[in-house]
């Protein structure tokens, strides 16, 4: 049985240099946050070796309460009480304030602000094609207790519906497709459901990018395309759900999520006394299914298909089948929260050339090279690309009149 939390990552050695070549300045237009960096520093940017995360997986030996309260230790690392937030934190002391105020400001050494160094973006992306990849919970949305309610804001919707007309633009996400397209509710884009084992998006996206793979109608006709690389494990995941539902059923605030490909077991309401006894029946249920395996995340559990397959697979199937796989063209952009995000950042890293953002307010091991620390900052972020390529646009037009 393979799980994913106990192994050290096999980390690229790897330091990102960053073209010197600028853009030109008509063709910028940035905050002011982003202004006060540019023009963007000459620096490279090493990121540290032998991080330990999980990106790896292990083999699951005898199960035992031991290693049931080792997914718990682990589960909770990923999401840190309140009070150890760097921004809005409630915090027991001065001093217990300044250290995490010290420690978020030294790992941002290694993974500075995104949003601060726009310029760098600017500077990578010279003659390149952008692509944006945008995870979903805690990304877009604010994490919240009841998982059905993570909602993103109506502006955020409408920075999106901007991104995806001006970029190839795709959500890869744990929920299941249906659901996070409910969320977003833009046809435009690609959606990559459960963990990137559920794509599917226009076979035409409205920026113009054609892409490529198996062909269907959605319910209004329309051409789509769609990659489902887990289809023989959807009967096995109903079956799992029941399972666990069974016990979810007399554990107050237990929460079964299904995900389509995977199933999600949410702890964020469960009074952490209960936490053991769920955790153990997820356990005795994973065990009955060797062909699945367990992965954690922000007070989540979740069993999924044992598969060579996760968020960085998807990115790379995304850019292939959109024509965007050649390193020396295409600048991909990737923002997530999550640790199943970690697949994606590697993957990037492992191809070359790419901006890879962290969105968290606390120092968290990560092969991402960027921080932003917050769904705000996010959309902060996404409304500066836009700002950019559309006076970039605006820049290029002028010049063809002026010919
Ligand atoms: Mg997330």
């Amino acid at each position: 049985m393979a799980w994913r939390s106990n192994h050290q990552a096999v980390y690229p050695d790897t330091s990102l240099p960053f073209s010197s070549s600028g853009c030109p300045s008509t063709a910028l237009s940035v905050p002011s946050t982003a202004a006060s960096s540019y023009p963007p520093s000459s620096r490279r940017y090493t990121v540290t070796k032998s991080i330990p995360i999980s990106v790896k997986k292990a083999e699951i030996c005898s199960t035992s309460n031991r290693e049931v309260m080792g997914w718990l230790d682990a589960m909770k690392a990923q999401s840190p009480p309140r009070f150890e937030t760097y921004m809005g934190g409630v915090f027991d002391s001065k001093a217990q304030e300044a250290a995490a105020v010290a420690q978020y400001s030294a790992w941002m050494d290694n993974h500075p602000s995104a949003l601060e160094n726009f310029g760098e973006l600017i500077e990578e992306a010279a003659g390149k094609q952008i692509a944006v990849f945008l995870d979903y919970d805690g990304t877009l949305s604010p994490i919240v207790e009841d998982p059905d309610r993570a909602f993103m804001s109506d502006l955020m919707r409408a920075t999106v519906k901007e991104v995806a007309t001006l970029f190839p633009t795709a959500i890869i996400s744990g929920r299941g497709r249906e659901k996070v397209y409910d969320f977003v509710q833009l046809a435009e884009l690609y959606y990559a459901g459960s963990h990137g084992m559920d794509i599917m998006g226009p076979a035409e996206g409205c920026n113009g990018f054609k892409a490529t793979g198996t062909r269907a109608k959605d319910n209004n006709g329309n051409d789509i395309v769609f990659f489902q690389p887990a289809s023989r494990f959807l009967p096995m995941m109903d079956e799992v759900c029941k399972l666990l539902e069974e016990k979810a059923n007399t554990i107050s605030g237990a929460k079964i999520e299904h995900n389509k490909f995977c199933v999600t077991i949410h702890f964020r309401r469960v009074k952490e006394e209960f936490w053991g006894p769920l955790a153990e029946h997820v356990e005795r249920v994973l065990k009955s299914f060797p062909e699945l395996q367990l992965t954690l995340g922000r007070k989540v559990l979740e069993i999924r298909p044992a598969i060579e397959w996760d968020k960085g697979k998807a990115v790379e199937f995304l850019l292939k089948s959109l024509g965007l796989e050649d390193v020396s063209d295409v600048l991909p952009v990737y923002l997530g929260d999550d640790r199943t995000d970690e697949d994606a950042f590697m993957a990037l890293n492992e191809r070359g050339k790419a901006f890879s953002i962290l969105v968290s307010t606390v120092a968290k091991s990560t092969n991402a090279l960027y921080s932003l620390r917050d769904p705000s900052e996010v959309m902060t972020f996404l409304q500066t690309l836009v700002r950019w390529r559309k006076s970039q646009i605006e820049c290029l037009s002028i010049d063809k009149d002026e010919r």
